[in-house]
């Protein structure tokens, strides 16, 4: 967790960064509200603010209502006012902005770093609350509303600025069988173990969800067709190349793929990008499994097909 202290004075600032360097955080310090906002915004910004009220330009009051306009996108960001005003009325006036806490100057060490402690645990169950709302649980992929979320975001990057994606769906070969012979428990221990070698090979920038029970997505921004085919294949080699260990024994698992490609072209919407995914998905069972095909608008788009 990275802290934001921002005030104007600089003997204030020195003293509160004293008090966190001597307790071992990370921070960087801001000297007015411009600053700091602009901090704020920037990827991988402190989630935490220690924000001194009375500054010239915009206070920390005005701060703090702008942090909560940034919304549910980003990660929270936990406030603690620092202020020398510390009757009751300005208590809530800060709260009522969207404060998480309120300090008053002078700031003691101890109490700082009490406080701090506590935000990083409010912080800490955020983010957990957040992860299991956004990730599948078995595999810990996203789950079906965010990949798709993701590959909508996609799609409309394509058509505004022309960079492609890739997106590849991916369907265990006979899994129903697997279940079958080897039990629930073990079909769920090969879901979690091709999930985490379908996201073993992927960049930081490309994502991985399930899509249904046996089903995953791959968003790969930057892509082509023919570049995400390849990658496609080089996943599939990976999920194929060792077997897999579940509690009911060891077992190869394949899986088949469909490769497609976000359009530039506006009629292209996500159902249709789904629908040719699909499309080259059955394609791929069909022609045997455990082997990857492109859509090529040859393909049927009749998603219904499988
Ligand atoms: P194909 O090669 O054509 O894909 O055949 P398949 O057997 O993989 O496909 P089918 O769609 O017939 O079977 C999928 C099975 O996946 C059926 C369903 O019970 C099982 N399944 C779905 N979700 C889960 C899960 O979370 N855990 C387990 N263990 N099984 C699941
Ligand atoms: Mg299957
Ligand atoms: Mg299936």
């Amino acid at each position: 967790m990275k802290i934001l202290l921002v005030d104007d004075s600089k003997v204030d600032r020195l003293r509160v960064s004293e008090c966190l360097e001597a307790s071992g955080f990370d921070f960087v310090t801001a000297e007015n509200g411009t600053d700091a906002w602009e901090i704020l915004q920037a990827p991988d910004a402190p989630t935490f603010a220690l924000l001194d009220w009375v500054m010239p330009g915009f206070d920390g009051i005005e701060l703090c209502r702008r942090i909560r306009t940034l919304g549910s996108n980003g990660a929270y960001i936990y406030t603690v006012m620092l202020t020398a005003k510390d009757r009751k009325k300005n208590l809530l006036t800060a709260m009522d902005a969207g404060a998480d806490d309120y300090l008053a100057k002078p700031v003691d060490p101890c109490e700082l770093r009490a406080r701090i402690l506590v935000g990083k645990r409010i912080l800490d169950l955020q983010q957990c609350l957040r992860f299991s709302a956004t990730h599948d649980f078995l595999t810990n992929l996203l789950s079906r509303a965010e990949i798709l979320a993701s590959l909508e975001r996609e799609l409309v990057r394509t058509q505004r600025e022309g960079r492609p994606a890739g997106v590849i769906m991916a369907d265990v070969d006979g899994f129903k069988q697997i279940n079958d012979t080897l039990g629930h428990p073990a079909g769920d221990a090969v879901l979690a173990e091709v999930a985490r070698r379908l996201k073993s090979d992927l960049r930081l920038y490309d994502v991985a969800g399930r899509y249904g029970g046996e089903e995953f997505i791959l968003v790969l921004p930057g892509c082509d067709l023919h570049t995400g085919a390849r990658r496609a294949d080089e996943i599939r080699r990976l999920v194929a190349r060792d077997p897999i260990v579940t509690p009911a024994g060891s077992l190869s698992v394949t899986v088949s793929m469909g490769v497609t490609v976000t359009s530039c072209d506006l009629e292209t919407t996500l159902e249709t990008l789904l629908q040719s995914a699909d499309a080259a998905l059955y394609r791929a069972k069909k022609a045997g499994r455990n082997r990857v095909e492109a859509f090529s608008l040859t393909l049927k788009l009749d998603g219904k097909s499988r």
